[in-house]
């Protein structure tokens, strides 16, 4: 079965408009961005589409890559204490002179749509209520969405960035599955990825997983987006084994569509209050 990750993101969507309908406002979400960069505004675009879609605030604040790391913060923190806004993006890569980690650290935790404070890396770690990172959180909520129960399943991750691999594998254990986080020091990798219910694949390398690595019942989730010849794919051979798999995510049209809407998951548990 191949997983349609849009139709996913469709009814995703549709909860998300129906939960705000009758609230006092709309949510509300801003996004900088410094400088100009062809993918960043094309990644901004999408997430505008999708907020506007479901008639949620979306302000992109475009600033001067020469921007002193100063001012950034400065005007992240008024953000931060405007009451109409819920939460707050900042485009990255960020020009060199501006350190990631004193932005990603200015935003408040109660704002930050990425999930990529140390707080909410920390809540997610212990198991407490927070912001999640969208990729992960997508992967977690395709599972739900089609009805996949993780318990006592043995899962593999490959790759263990800290924005997919690391909190992917920790949301899946709490969701009661054996994990194994695999990596580019991993020896015998197929070893794993054969004895796995289910493989998930974050290494951004072309056709990583290959036909003779998973078998007739594996579920494969692909969360890489590689550019070759101009086309967008995976990490997965996936031609190869389309037809072979238990379920598999295409790419396009698999994880990223879900990564964009459960943006507005996160959105609205801010604006509801939940995540404090
Ligand atoms: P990183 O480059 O940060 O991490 C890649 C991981 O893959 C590392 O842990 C690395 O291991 C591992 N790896 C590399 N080579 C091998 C190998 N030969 N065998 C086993 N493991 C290997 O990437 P990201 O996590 O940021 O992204 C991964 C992919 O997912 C990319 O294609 C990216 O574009 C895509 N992506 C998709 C998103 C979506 O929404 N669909 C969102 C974010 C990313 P080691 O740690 O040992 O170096």
């Amino acid at each position: 079965m191949i997983i349609d990750g849009k139709a996913i993101a469709e009814r995703i969507k549709g909860k998300a408009k129906n939960c705000c309908s009758d609230c006092y406002r709309k949510p509300n979400a801003v996004a900088f961005i410094l400088g100009e960069n062809p993918s960043s505004e094309a990644y901004l675009r999408m997430i505008e589409r999708t907020l506007k879609s479901v008639d949620f605030g979306y302000t992109l604040i475009r600033l001067p890559e020469t921007i002193s790391e100063e001012e950034l913060l400065q005007k992240i923190v008024e953000k931060n204490l405007d009451t109409e806004v819920d939460g707050i993006l900042v485009q990255m890569p960020l020009p060199e002179h501006i350190s990631e980690e004193r932005v990603i650290m200015t935003i408040a935790p109660e704002k930050d749509l990425d999930g990529f404070h140390p707080i909410n890396a920390g809540r997610l770690f212990k198991g407490e209520k927070g912001t999640r990172p969208c990729t992960p959180l997508a992967v977690i909520t395709i599972f739900k969405e089609l009805d996949i129960d993780l318990e006592g399943k043995y899962i593999v991750v490959i790759g263990r960035s800290n924005i997919v691999g690391k909190p992917l594998a920790v949301m899946l254990m709490q969701n009661n599955a054996t994990v194994t986080i695999c990596h580019s020091k991993t020896v015998d990798l197929e070893e794993h990825t054969r004895k796995a219910d289910i493989i998930i694949v974050a290494v951004g390398i072309p056709n990583f997983l290959t036909r003779d690595m998973v078998t007739e019942k594996s579920i494969v989730i692909d969360v890489g987006i590689n550019e070759v010849d101009g086309k967008i794919v995976g990490d997965v051979d996936y031609d190869s084994m389309k037809d072979y798999v238990h379920m598999i995510t295409p790419v396009p049209g698999g994880v990223g569509p879900v990564t964009n809407a459960v943006l507005l998951l996160n959105l609205i548990e801010h604006f509801r209050g939940v995540v404090r």
